[in-house]
């Protein structure tokens, strides 16, 4: 029975060279570490296309489902490693063999260590002759049902079977700063995963209005930002009353236009806490054709009340593309819970589907938004959220 004692993770070919490709494997290095941190006795090692943990008794089982959620990772193995001389890797490759249920094979070795005396191709065959003469199992190059790979350093050579599907993307955190708006919905939690992936590191904008909305409806959100907080280890949330520019907005504007008010002042608001924090453009769960404010018309009007970029990392999903997504991050079961959010308590009956910036330009002209705005960004609450531990999963 093999016995697996260490991780061996790839991160593919990557484009970037030089200093860049060293960041990213020092930042996959250090967010790989902190996943882990909580299990004793790991020892890592990292070279220019591998990291390598030695697990000291730790459970595969918990080490793969931790990994399978760090970005950068393209795919990893369990493996034992065996001293580098052709008998000990042949007869490691067949122990491998005779444990598994499968009917065809094939070995692929790699050098990393040119020294080694047999080139990778006379490996193969060394390794499948071995197989061969011991098992019923036949060789296929093209569809194996088991593959065994084969690398080989200068002291030991890693041997593994089964090539685990890692969350691919980019190490959190590489690709600078973002702020995304949360809300308590389905949407924005799943954008918030989108942005990670691409190795931006999320910090949110929550817009509250208490007394019209409850603790509970922002206690959701937290509760949204710790889940997904898990792909970059913590993140903070800036909560903002967003209260007095909401009456203000249906004071002045009427139905129609509300929301498209009231969105253009989120866009305002999340802009300027986003110069504040150092973060470089924001971001929102907005998808075209969703509802009347994600028409092209009014994504359009609204982007218009600011200069910086807004990323919509959900532009072109279809909802159940979206639902599909929050299960397996698993945050739709909280999304659904029925707190209200300010947009529901203020629902306006007839949005306008085709609003023009003209005309939101004179409702803005009634209310002295600029002063809200700054009020509200200056008293915000700002909370930092981490991954709930383990037995709260339970
Ligand atoms: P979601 O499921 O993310 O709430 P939605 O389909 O309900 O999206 P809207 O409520 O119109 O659509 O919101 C579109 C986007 O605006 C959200 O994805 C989010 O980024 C942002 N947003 C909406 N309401 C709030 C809020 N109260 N606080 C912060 N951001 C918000
Ligand atoms: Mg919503």
């Amino acid at each position: 029975m093999v016995n697996y004692d260490t991780v061996l993770i790839r991160f593919g070919e990557l484009s970037t060279k030089g200093k860049n490709r060293k960041d990213f494997i020092n930042r996959l290095y250090q967010n790989t570490k902190y996943m882990l941190r909580d299990i004793p006795g790991l020892e890592y090692r990292k070279t220019y296309d591998r990291i390598y943990i030695r697990l000291n008794g730790a459970d595969p089982a918990v080490i793969r489902e931790r990994l399978e959620k760090v970005f950068g990772i393209s795919s990893f193995s369990f493996t034992e490693k065996v001293s580098s001389d052709i008998d000990s890797i042949t007869a490691r490759c067949l122990e491998i063999a005779q444990s598994s249920d499968k009917h065809t094979f094939k070995i692929i070795s790699r050098r990393h260590d040119k020294s080694f005396p047999m080139k990778s191709d006379q490996i193969n065959r060394a390794a499948a002759s071995v197989i061969l003469k011991n098992t019923e199992m036949k060789v296929d190059v093209h569809d194996p049902e088991l593959a065994i790979r084969v690398e080989v350093h200068a002291d030991d050579t890693y041997i593994t079977a089964e090539k685990i599907p890692g969350a691919g993307g980019y190490p959190a955190g590489i690709n600078g700063k973002v702020l995304l708006m949360l809300s308590g919905g389905i949407d924005s939690p799943v954008a918030a995963y989108e942005l990670m992936k691409r190795g931006m590191q999320v910090e949110a904008v929550h817009f509250a209005s208490p007394p019209y909305t409850s603790d509970n409806a922002k206690k959701k959100v937290l509760d949204l930002a710790s889940m997904v907080s898990v792909y970059q280890g913590m993140m903070k949330v800036h909560v903002v009353n967003f209260t007095d520019l909401q009456l203000n907005i249906y004071k002045t504007a009427g139905d129609p236009y509300a929301v498209t008010l009231m969105r253009r002042m989120m866009y305002r608001l999340a802009e300027k806490i986003a110069k504040q924090t150092g973060c470089l453009a924001i971001a929102t769960g907005e998808s075209v054709g969703q509802v009347a404010s994600q028409t092209l018309e009014s994504i359009a009007c609204i982007n218009d009340a600011i200069r910086m970029p807004v990323l919509r990392p959900l532009v072109c999903f279809d909802k159940i593309e979206i639902i599909d997504l929050a299960r397996k991050i698993g945050t739709y079961e909280t999304s659904i819970l029925p707190f209200e959010d300010c947009c529901t308590i203020f629902d306006p009956k007839n949005p306008v589907t085709r609003p023009t910036v003209e005309k939101s330009e004179h409702y803005e002209s009634r209310f002295p938004y600029a002063e809200l705005i700054e009020e509200a960004a200056s008293s915000r609450e700002t909370v930092t959220v981490r991954p709930a531990e383990e037995e709260d999963f339970l």
